[in-house]
């Protein structure tokens, strides 16, 4: 019960096999009390079962690409808890036709879309969690190799990635002084939603299994275990930091493609 009386934000539930469902799982398992932030109408109706399973109460509408949604959903979260422990930021979006082909080709408004909802929205929650966050806390997001590699097909993501990993940095350089720390969860390939868009995924799930050190997939579960060590006071020591769920795949002499 590593998170016993903590009170906690998820954002990014959209179905059963969301990495943020494995998270929120854990975090309950673990004791956490928590609200969910689910991108609109259709998903709220969707994920409230899931909710109501975790005791999570009524999702939250939150649009990420949107700062007044983003303020609105915190002003919400400050009734229902005045003080919050953890965020969960569990986000990204591309164009299906920019995760595939040549990163060359992606377009302007592709690139831009790509940062807005999967990078800059990290920054723009956490804005609003520091003011709820008076006992420190900690916040975390779910980054995957491709921000450090030319990953196939990953392409705009990868550099959303990218930049998702930076700002988890400058973020905890920011919101270190009040005890509150930002680390990100690099994770393997897992089938989602948001995976499945992304031509090529069972080759790299295929290649996983092949080459990494454990040989073996990862499963939402290995996820969500190490979300809720990152969320907890044993991970009291951790921040600025990018860690690998990915049976270690990122070590192994054949990663690239
Ligand atoms: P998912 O599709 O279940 O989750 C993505 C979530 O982002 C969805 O709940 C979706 O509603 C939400 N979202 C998209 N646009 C939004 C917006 N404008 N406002 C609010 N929410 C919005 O897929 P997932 O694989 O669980 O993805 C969760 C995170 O894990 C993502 O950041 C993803 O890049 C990352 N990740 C996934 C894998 C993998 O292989 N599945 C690996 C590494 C990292």
């Amino acid at each position: 019960m590593i998170l016993q009386g903590k009170k906690g934000i998820i954002f990014g539930v959209a179905n059963r096999m969301s990495l943020a469902w494995f998270i929120a799982q854990a975090a309950r398992e673990h004791g956490a009390e928590l609200v969910f932030g689910v991108a609109n109408e259709r998903f709220r109706e969707k994920v409230a079962p899931l909710a109501a399973e975790v005791g999570a109460g009524t999702p939250l509408i939150c649009d990420v690409a949107s700062d007044e949604s983003i303020q609105t959903t915190f002003q919400m979260i400050s009734h229902r808890m005045p003080k919050v422990d953890f965020v969960v930021h569990a986000i990204a979006f591309a164009y299906r036709e920019d995760l595939q082909g040549r990163f060359i080709d992606t377009t302007r408004v592709g690139f831009h879309t790509a940062q807005d909802i999967s990078a800059y929205s990290l920054a723009a929650i956490a804005r609003e969690a520091e003011k709820l966050m008076s006992d420190g806390g900690s916040i975390i997001t779910l980054s995957y190799i491709g921000a450090e590699r030319a990953v196939s097909n990953y392409n705009v993501m990868g550099v959303a990635k990218a930049a998702l990993e930076s700002s988890v940095r400058y973020l905890a350089e920011d919101l270190g002084g009040q005890g509150i720390r930002v680390n990100a969860l690099s994770a393997g390939p897992i089938k989602t939603l948001s995976s499945s868009a992304v031509r090529g995924l069972k080759g790299k799930l295929d290649k996983q299994a092949a080459v990494s050190p454990l040989r073996r997939t990862i499963t939402g579960d290995d996820v969500g275990k190490a979300a809720a060590f990152l969320l907890s006071d044993l991970a009291s020591g951790i921040t600025g930091h990018t860690l690998y769920v990915d049976s270690g795949y990122h070590v192994s002499a054949s990663v690239g493609e």
